[in-house]
């Protein structure tokens, strides 16, 4: 797959982000609200250590190995989903059993998205999680691609958004192979359309000067959307000038677009409930299994920079992290919604 000019990614803030999935729900109501979506959460939001969404997908391989050979892997099927639950509305509403029959799912679920939700790993007193959205990585090697036998998915030139650009092709593929080949399990099938379908990084929004909904409905100011060739932008400063912002899994593979600051976390307590500052309450071993060997010094440099502002010193990265103006997430993106037409 040729390399396309220029490179959209993202930023996201773990430390900023807290879980109140407005992310998620800006883009289930934007694109996934539709007949054969109920499963389909572009944007979502996994508690972690957590099994995330669909359940497992650390697990599931796919991407290239060690030698760069594409390694598909297995597809997400509809119990790492969920099955979508059915409410016995009728009998509560109108089944005349007044407050001896409550709602309910008829069939006792299994799993779902955010069914792990905020639960902790760790024991007491140093329990820990934290939140990660995850979207399409928008990868600059897209295993999905690479996968599909018909070309149905492509990598645009002019910004690498990865999209389905003939979806009509799906219907001649009962393997769904770009799902086995996505490591992040970013690909969905949607059964009644008989066709996959993904996250687009919101392209007609885009195209039109506005950023993408996940971006801009952060109330949390933790999501950037950029260039990684614009110096002078906040993407290309986290990611390439600080190193603060790495991507996930980059063992994968596929070079993805989504980069992480990595979350700080508080000291652990001892068994008297005194401060060990010598160790995280978050592994530091945990992290570099996400973000690789890169977070220790991200770790470092955010915390060094941190106690300059403490010491009312100036700080770039600071200064870029806090987000002082909304706007400053939205890149070449700026316009509000309402300036275009629908
Ligand atoms: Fe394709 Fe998955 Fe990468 Fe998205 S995250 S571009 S679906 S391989």
């Amino acid at each position: 797959m040729p390399n396309s000019k220029r490179q959209l990614a993202y930023v996201i803030d773990l430390n900023k982000c807290m879980g109140c999935h407005t992310c998620t729900i800006a883009c289930k109501t934007l694109w996934t609200n539709d007949k054969g979506m109920d499963h389909m959460w572009w944007m979502k939001v996994n508690t972690m250590p957590g099994k995330g969404y669909p359940k497992d997908w650390e697990k599931m391989g796919g991407g290239y190995d060690a030698n760069g050979k594409l390694a598909l892997g297995r597809k997400a099927e509809e119990a790492d989903y969920g099955k979508p639950m059915e409410f016995n509305y009728e009998e509560v509403f109108y089944g005349g059993s007044g407050n001896k029959v409550h709602l309910a799912p008829k069939e006792k679920p299994g799993w779902g998205p955010n069914w792990d939700e905020d639960i902790a790993s760790g024991e007491y007193p140093n329990a820990y999680f934290f939140y990660m959205p995850r979207l399409c990585n928008h990868c600059t090697r897209p295993a999905c691609a690479e996968a599909c036998p018909y070309g149905a998915i492509g990598k645009r030139e002019e910004d690498g958004v990865v999209l389905m650009v003939d979806d009509s092709k799906c219907a001649s593929c009962p393997d769904h192979v770009c799902m086995k080949g996505c490591p992040y399990k970013e690909v969905f099938f949607n059964p009644l359309r008989n066709a996959a379908q993904k996250c687009d990084a919101c392209i007609p929004r885009m195209e039109k000067e506005v950023a993408p909904a996940c971006v801009r409905q952060c109330p949390g100011r933790c999501i950037w959307v950029g260039y990684l060739d614009d110096a002078e932008g906040p993407v290309h400063k986290l990611v390439n000038e600080w190193k603060v912002a790495l991507p996930l899994h980059a063992e994968f593979g596929t070079k993805p677009n989504v980069y992480y600051v990595p979350p700080l976390s508080p000291p652990r307590l001892d068994g008297d409930g005194n401060v060990d500052a010598s160790q995280p309450r978050i592994p530091t071993d945990y992290l570099r299994s996400l973000f690789g060997p890169g977070v220790d010094s991200a770790l470092a440099c955010l915390n060094d920079e941190i106690e300059k502002k403490r010491n009312k010193e100036e700080s770039e990265l600071m200064n870029i992290l806090i987000v002082r103006r909304w706007q400053e997430l939205l890149g070449e993106f700026p316009k509000d919604p309402s300036e275009v037409q629908a």
